[in-house]
């Protein structure tokens, strides 16, 4: 594997990191396209701002995010890309629905998305384009299919993507999907987004208005209407990333047709570099399913993030949740696994806690140590390991919490010493970089609160316990706790209710 100067893992130059390429079904060792194997670039298809994300979609993002962080942790520098789809069919539908103007409409689940997305601790890409604001390119890349002769109007005025010119060209249709071209219908179309995997036709790359369109629609070479959602990613992709990069993610649903559409119009434009793909690596995460069933609103089993927050869960457990299982496996979403994420998380911070502790107390207890003290107990190594292995987050968490019950039998026969204590934090934060789950002090509590803490402090040295009081409840009613120790207050956020 190539790798660039100032790589941390230089030093051992044989060890890749492995993910399953779905292009492929194998597990392969993750070589950038950059020949200094320093810059990756990564495309997750991004939400339908339609209604509020669920569960589900949370899944993919953060799971998406999850791959982004552990790359960094490697040393790459990712450049990561996430479109916004705010115009498709289902939005269209919505507008008709409210009466509302587009932008009005989609900007409202775009501010919500953005707000669950830090709630969930994502790193947010270093661009997310919407759909709209890319009619010109998406013009474009139509414009190139139709001189190349693999794109054509129909008569009902719309522009479609003809799978049968493409394969003639050389395109390889279904290699994504595993779609068997013997099935396909030539010449036949299809005008929706979302269409069966058992049928490989012609789909539209430019629709034409029509009276349900409303006041969506934007002029080009072929009348006034609208484009289709799978050329909107391929233009903003080829646009943030270039026409060959990395990595392209999204969840299982999107194969077949979205993803499968992607790579016929992107190659199908022909702007690679002689022998270069569109995506050298397509990564998809399994679907989230609730209580076993697939999420409903008719069975009463669909969660927004916003409901479990109102259930009194903090986006740190939502998260740990959703990173419980390998991104390749059905994770079975319940309240009572959020409970338990809840019980896993505050033992972890109660290690972290204690480490803090004996980590100030500086010499304190060194002294009292004989001799020559056991190295502290790796995490870096084990973590690594399981992460290099097409993410295996399973055994992550397991290498997490041993390393916490070894720690908390040193702490407990006062064997760790601050030194100790210092080194196994240094560790978590590593650690953390890539998790994300760990308790968050400066991002949890705000100035005024920080504030509060401070004049109770003052009050309580003034022996001026009812304003003491006073200052503990207006703090608590901001959504946190704050505990006396002997090194001082502590501030603990309380589970959200609202
Ligand atoms: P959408 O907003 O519907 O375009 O979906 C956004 C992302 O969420 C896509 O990558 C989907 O594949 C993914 N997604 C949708 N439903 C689920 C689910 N139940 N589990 C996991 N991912 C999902
Ligand atoms: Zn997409």
């Amino acid at each position: 594997m190539q790798r660039g100067k100032g790589l941390r893992y230089s030093a051992r130059p044989s060890r890749g990191m492995k993910l399953f390429n779905t292009l492929t079904r194998s597990l392969e060792t993750f070589e950038p396209l950059d020949p200094g194997g320093r810059q990756v670039g990564m495309y997750c298809c991004g939400p339908t701002v339609y209604d509020y994300a669920h569960i589900g979609n949370w899944r993919t993002f953060v799971f998406a995010d999850l791959l982004r962080r552990y790359l960094e942790f490697r040393g790459y520098t990712v450049r990561h890309v996430m479109n916004i789809t705010d115009v498709e069919d289902k939005i269209i539908r919505r507008v008709q629905e409210t009466g509302l103007p587009l932008r009005e409409y989609t900007a409202r689940y775009e501010t919500a998305f953005f707000e669950d997305f830090e709630t969930l601790r994502c790193r947010r890409p270093h661009h997310t384009p919407r759909a709209t604001e890319h009619i010109p390119e998406i013009i474009e890349l139509i414009r190139r299919l139709m001189d190349r002769g693999i794109a054509y109007q129909a008569p009902d005025g719309s522009v479609y993507f003809s799978i049968e010119k493409y394969v003639a060209a050389g395109g390889q249709y279904g290699q994504l999907a595993r779609v068997r071209l013997d099935q396909l219908r030539v010449g036949e179309r299809v005008r929706s987004d979302e269409y069966a995997k058992e049928t490989p036709v012609d789909f539209a790359l430019w629709k034409a208005r029509t009276p349900e369109d409303g006041d969506v629609y934007w002029p080009s070479p072929w009348g006034e209407g609208r484009p289709g959602w799978h050329i909107e990613c391929s233009a903003m992709s080829m646009k943030w990333l270039g026409p060959s990069f990395d990595l392209h993610l999204g969840g299982e649903d999107l194969i077949f047709p979205h993803h499968e559409d992607e790579i016929a119009q992107s190659e199908g434009a022909g702007l690679q570099q002689p022998g270069r793909r569109f995506v050298k690596y397509w990564v998809h995460g399994a679907f989230l399913l609730v209580e076993g069933r697939k999420m409903s609103k008719s069975l009463g089993n669909f969660f927004t993030l916003r409901d479990l927050l109102a259930r009194g869960f903090a986006g740190r457990e939502v998260r740990y949740v959703l990173l419980s299982g390998h991104y390749r496996e059905t994770l079975n979403f319940t309240l009572e696994g959020l409970q338990a994420a809840r019980g896993a998380l505050g033992r972890l911070d109660e290690c972290l806690a204690r480490l803090r502790e004996l980590a100030e107390s500086h010499a304190g207890t060194a002294s009292s140590l004989s001799g020559a003290e056991a190295p502290v107990p790796d995490l870096l190594g084990p973590f690594e390991t399981a992460m290099d292995e097409d993410l295996n987050i399973s055994a992550a968490w397991a290498a997490v919490f041993e390393w916490v019950r070894e720690l908390n039998r040193r702490m407990a026969a006062g064997t760790l010493t601050p030194a100790g204590a210092a080194a196994a934090l240094q560790q978590w934060a590593r650690v953390d970089d890539v998790l994300a789950v760990g308790e968050r002090s400066e991002e949890t509590a705000p100035p005024e609160v920080l504030q509060w803490v401070e004049e109770r402090q003052a009050a309580r040295k003034a022996r001026d316990f009812a304003r003491a009081d006073a200052l503990r409840e207006r703090i608590r009613s901001a959504g946190w706790l704050v505990e006396d120790t002997p090194k001082g207050p502590r501030l603990k956020r309380l589970p959200r209710t609202a």
